[in-house]
């Protein structure tokens, strides 16, 4: 736990940028936020996971004099910052409670000496009274409260010790507090401002989007074939591959792991030691997949996780933007790829009637799940009305979601509906849509014989689709409203009101064709990043990054992100300037790791020589 010193004068934000972290740029408000904090103001910060929230608070905090505070709740996670800031060359410590006694006291010291310029802490211990006097006699640079919106007791991450927080205003007069979070709707923010007492706070509220992920939703045809297919594209990455329950979870991890995966279980019923170990393993290696239930993910801070799958729907869109949000975290191209079926729907609207939740709570859960239904069937960009359900605009196409790239083919299924409807009724609205589809397409099976079925006018009137295309009729009108599932009646489909007036012709249905499930998913990206990361140099680099990283005791993303490896393979540095170039390559890390990495892609270079792409 030694601090290292600060090499390089920490005089302005921009030289902090670009020779202790090596990026060129600020992204986004990332400049303003630091300069308004710089200059000692309390700031408001919503910016979507990944958008580098990080540097908002670690950059002034250098720049100040003193040390800068980091109020975080995920203790889980500070281990590895505080690694990752060493490795530039900062010092930086943290307080919680795995801390040993000596330990805990080296860290004490060092914060008397001055020797800190970072301090991550837990809130519970920040808010003893001995830590606060103690850091009451130091110079404090800023004190910055990640994961603000645990302070709303309305939020779903509420945490009492956040509401003490407030008292940080009156311990710490004139010091820059900055409030941080990725999920905050307009109440919660106020919430934010008040209990955590910010003064007169600059408000920087970015865009929700997180462009480098594409989304997809498929219907669900074979599930582990298609998501087989999917994982294609993904061979030696990180992701999660989120199912309903346990036992799916347990399967698909040993299916996984038969064709040629790394992948481990995570849920409940795991004891806790063997959650921890799959989750630390999940950290530390650079192509572990990891199957899970949804109690998987919370503080998951991976930057390189390069796919979140959904196996089965979510409860609502607010929770699949929290789970897909986990992919990506380091700004390079991450999917969120879903599948989805007829069953899945039936299932969650039965759900949700069965529930013993009061009638004003069920209206609004149906809400959510008809507008989480309704947006896997969207026809336009999917992007777009993601990020509308959250009321942020976007302007166009994105150009990089599935319905954007092969935008589905829409049909008139008004006489479809119709022949649906009519069979629905004339059955008596007494079965699921197996039975239903079975008399459309006039099957001689022994229930529709039992039932008399076969003399129904309805009989055989809808041979011209085949039964996978009825499914997708009945799930695309239910989502619409023109089916319900009766739960009195063992899922029976019924007619709703809707429904009428399609029977008598005075409303038209449009469908979404579903994808035939043979036609491949555009998973695979045609971008140059797909083509950087690729290949036996990328593949060298990586086994460099391992190899360091697995010396030093730290997650291979602490070496280097994704991002820079890529811009290595793609440019080939071989001398410290050119080196230096690349993204994400500070001065310390030039010194630590610049030589290694460079006699990688020499060697390279020399094997693979002549290369025609460097030849001058
Ligand atoms: P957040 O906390 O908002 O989820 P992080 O602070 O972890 O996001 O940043 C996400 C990733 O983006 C990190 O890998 C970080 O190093 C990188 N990053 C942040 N700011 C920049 C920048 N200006 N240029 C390049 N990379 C950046
Ligand atoms: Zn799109």
């Amino acid at each position: 736990m030694t601090a290292e010193s600060v090499p390089i004068a920490m005089s302005d934000p921009v030289t902090v940028l670009n020779e202790v972290y090596g990026y060129p740029s600020f992204r986004g408000s990332q400049a303003d936020i630091i300069d308004a904090a710089v200059a000692g103001r309390d700031c408001l910060v919503l910016m979507p996971t990944g958008g580098g929230k990080s540097l908002c608070y670690q950059i002034p905090s250098l720049v100040r004099p003193g040390v800068g505070l980091v109020v975080s709740p995920l203790i889980a996670l500070m281990k590895d910052q505080v690694a990752a800031l060493k490795q530039l060359g900062i010092a930086a410590a943290y307080l919680n409670s795995t801390l040993d006694a000596a330990e805990q006291r080296l860290v004490l010291e060092q914060l008397h000496q001055g020797e800190l310029k970072l301090l991550y802490v837990a809130p519970e211990r920040l808010l003893k009274p001995g830590t606060l006097d103690r850091l009451s006699q130091l110079e404090i640079a800023l004190i910055a409260i990640d994961e603000a919106h645990c302070v709303s007791q309305w939020g779903h991450d509420f945490r009492p010790d956040y509401l003490s927080l407030n008292q940080l205003a009156e311990r710490f007069p004139g010091v820059p507090r900055m409030a941080l979070t990725a999920t905050a709707d307009g109440p919660t923010r106020e919430e934010m401002v008040q209990r955590l007492a910010l003064h007169q706070p600059a408000s920087f509220i970015s865009p929700f989007d997180r462009p480098n992920i594409r989304y997809s939703v498929q219907p669900k045809s074979d599930g582990r074939r298609q998501l087989s297919r999917f994982l294609e594209g993904h061979r030696n990455e990180s992701g999660i591959v989120y199912c309903l329950s346990r036992k799916s979870v347990d399967a698909t991890a040993r299916w996984l792991n038969t064709h040629g995966f790394n992948a481990l279980p995570y849920h409940a019923g795991l004891s806790t030691s063997e959650r921890n170990s799959n989750q630390e393993r999940f950290l530390r290696e650079d192509d572990l997949v990891i199957v899970a239930t949804i109690a998987f993910g919370m503080g998951i801070d991976k930057p390189d996780v390069r796919f979140v799958a959904h196996l089965d729907l979510p409860r609502s869109i607010e929770a699949y933007y929290q789970e897909t949000g986990r992919a990506g975290r380091d700004g390079e191209p991450a999917d969120a790829w879903m599948i989805y079926g007829l069953q899945d729907v039936v299932r969650l609207r039965l759900m949700l009637e069965e529930s013993d939740a009061g009638e004003a709570k069920k209206r609004v859960e149906r809400a959510k799940l008809d507008a989480l239904l309704g947006w896997c069937e969207v026809t336009d960009c999917r992007r777009r009305s993601l990020l509308a359900y959250f009321d942020d605009d976007y302007p166009g196409d994105c150009g990089n979601c599935d319905t954007c790239l092969s935008p589905p083919k829409q049909w008139d299924a008004t006489v479809a509906a119709q022949k649906l409807l009519s069979c629905i009724y004339r059955t008596g609205q007494r079965f699921g849509a197996v039975h239903v589809i079975d008399v459309l397409r006039g099957s001689e099976n022994t229930k529709v014989q039992q039932n008399g079925h076969h003399r129904l006018s309805t009989y055989g009137i809808g041979k011209e689709l085949a039964a996978g295309q009825w499914r997708s009729v009945v799930r695309q009108l239910i989502v619409q409203g023109f089916i319900r599932v009766d739960p009195e009646r063992y899922n029976a489909l019924a007619l709703t009101p809707d429904s009428r007036a399609l029977l008598r012709g005075e409303t038209q249905v449009t469908l979404r064709q579903d994808t035939v499930p043979e036609s491949r998913a555009p998973s695979r990206r045609k971008t140059s990043t797909s083509a950087r990361q690729q290949g036996p140099l990328w593949e060298a680099l990586r086994d460099c990054r391992r190899r360091l990283a697995e010396q030093s005791g730290v997650p291979p993303y602490v070496v280097f992100h994704d991002a820079t490896l890529s811009a290595m393979a793609e440019h080939r540095p071989v001398t410290a300037e050119e080196l230096l170039e690349i993204s994400g390559v500070g001065q310390k890390k030039l010194e630590r790791y610049g030589e290694v990495f460079m006699d990688v892609i020499r060697q390279h270079v020399q094997a693979s020589a002549p290369d025609p792409d460097r030849t001058v």
